[in-house]
């Protein structure tokens, strides 16, 4: 293992001076980390932790994966790129695999770079293939920064900033606890939804493009709408003939358990149209991409390349990720220990104030913190807790309106014991958090 020295505060300075203000960084100290292993990453003071967040659900299997790294180390030995103008077995081979994956009928796989630019081609397709530059999107949604990407996004934190030439409608349906229907029944609530969705239709001139929905709001908090919404919405669409982009970016390969996509929570009414997925795939590495109907995919009057979509290194790494995934049934280790895992975090809130609600699925786990006393969403607490949790070995993530939920999703290969252990650290982080509320 390579020295790595400390100068973590010098290294935030030196960040600050030269990186975009906009760029987060999460602790009042700034963590360097340096090298990880299965679930655990190590910083530059050579403190371990156990990771929960995954960097951002990025590691999906575990860190440092052997079989990964030994694939992405022999194809760096033999080439590293030759772009897509040229025949490559690696893209051809996941290509075939996430198409059958997918679900989608007659599908066509194209490789991105990023959750991002998964997002500005998935709309790309739809807006071509529609000629039209409506589109629905959800509130609180979030599907990357470009340019037609944050167009889309109803987070509030990226929304103001965009002057997008889409015409975007947001509906409602993306946050089970919150507008005007959070107190109706699930059918109900469903049933709300798709009024509204009708009636923004219906304030339209017509010929809207696509809706682009997270099956389960990650940014967002990892909120989702009852099982069978899409299902409902895309009844709706389809006598439009609006289509149906769902973004897996964090919900793909497993992670919520139940499913291997998270549309498949809402599949009466069969697959979407178009399908994005980044961040897990890659394990790390830069991959994403969309699968489509070849209708979609093959509307786009281009005659293309990608200098750097499906760049034989990303592939190799994706399909030593996807086959290790398979093999050893990772969406079925999340769901029994990430079904665990919401048991005991529910149990734990149970007796604290500062938990309003620990909702998910599989290893996909949001825990809403309040102020004690007055039931306030609370981000205080939430990074007070990030604090205290890193003080004992433990990172999570934060996000949601306000950013005042925990974020948990760890790589998929968690297991029992690092389950118990994690949430035995939430469980003092977060009643060390509330001390310092009610104290304050
Ligand atoms: N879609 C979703 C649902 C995401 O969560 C993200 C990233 N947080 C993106 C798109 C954008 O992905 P990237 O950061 O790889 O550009």
């Amino acid at each position: 293992m390579t020295h790595v020295p400390h100068d973590a505060p010098g290294l935030h300075a030196r960040h600050q001076a030269v990186l975009p203000s906009w760029l987060a960084l999460y602790y009042d100290r700034p963590l360097e980390i340096t090298h990880g292993e299965g679930r655990h990453v190590w910083d530059a003071e050579g403190n371990r932790y156990l990771d929960f967040f995954g960097g951002i659900l990025t590691t999906m299997t575990a860190h440092a994966l052997p079989e990964v790294t030994k694939a992405v180390a022999e194809q760096a030995g033999r080439i590293l790129h030759t772009s897509t103008l040229y025949l490559s077995r690696p893209m051809v081979e996941l290509a075939e695999r996430i198409a059958t994956l997918s679900g989608i009928p007659d599908a066509r796989v194209f490789f991105t770079t990023s959750g991002t630019e998964a997002t500005d081609t998935a709309l790309l397709l739809a807006t071509c293939y529609r000629r039209s530059n409506q589109i629905l999107a959800m509130r609180n949604s979030y599907h990357g920064r470009s340019f037609s990407a944050v167009g889309v996004t109803g987070n509030h934190s990226w929304s103001p900033t965009s002057l997008s030439p889409l015409q975007t409608l947001y509906v409602h349906g993306g946050i089970r606890t919150r507008g005007p229907y959070a107190h109706l029944n699930d059918r109900d609530y469903i049933t709300a939804c798709v009024a509204d969705l009708e009636d923004v239709l219906d304030q339209t001139a017509g010929g809207v493009a696509a809706l682009i929905a997270e099956p389960v709001q990650g940014v967002g908090g990892f909120t989702a709408p009852p099982d069978g919404l899409y299902a409902a919405f895309r009844e709706v669409l389809a006598r439009h003939g609006i289509l149906w982009i769902s973004d897996e970016v964090q919900t793909g390969w497993g992670r919520t358990g139940d499913h291997f996509w998270g549309w498949q929570a809402h599949a009466d009414n069969g697959p979407p149209d178009l399908l994005t997925f980044a961040k897990g795939i890659g394990n790390g590495m830069s991959l994403g991409g969309v699968v489509a109907r070849a209708e979609v995919m093959n509307s786009l009057p281009a005659n293309s390349i990608s200098t750097f979509g499906g760049s034989p290194i990303t592939m190799a790494a994706g399909l030593a990720n996807l086959t290790y995934l398979l093999e050893h049934d990772l969406q079925g280790n999340a769901r029994r220990v990430g079904g665990l895992l919401i048991e005991r975090l529910r149990g734990v809130a149970a007796g604290l104030d500062v938990v309003r609600e620990v909702r998910g699925r599989g290893l996909m786990i949001g825990v809403e913190l309040v102020r004690p006393g007055t039931g306030d969403r609370s981000p205080e607490a939430a990074s007070l807790v990030l604090e205290a949790a890193r003080e004992r070995g433990l990172l999570v993530g934060k996000g949601g309106q306000g950013g005042a939920t925990l974020r948990i999703a760890p790589p998929m290969t968690l297991t029992v014991a690092e389950a118990e252990e994690g949430a035995e650290l939430l469980a003092q982080a977060l009643e060390e958090a509330q001390g310092r509320l009610v104290g304050s």
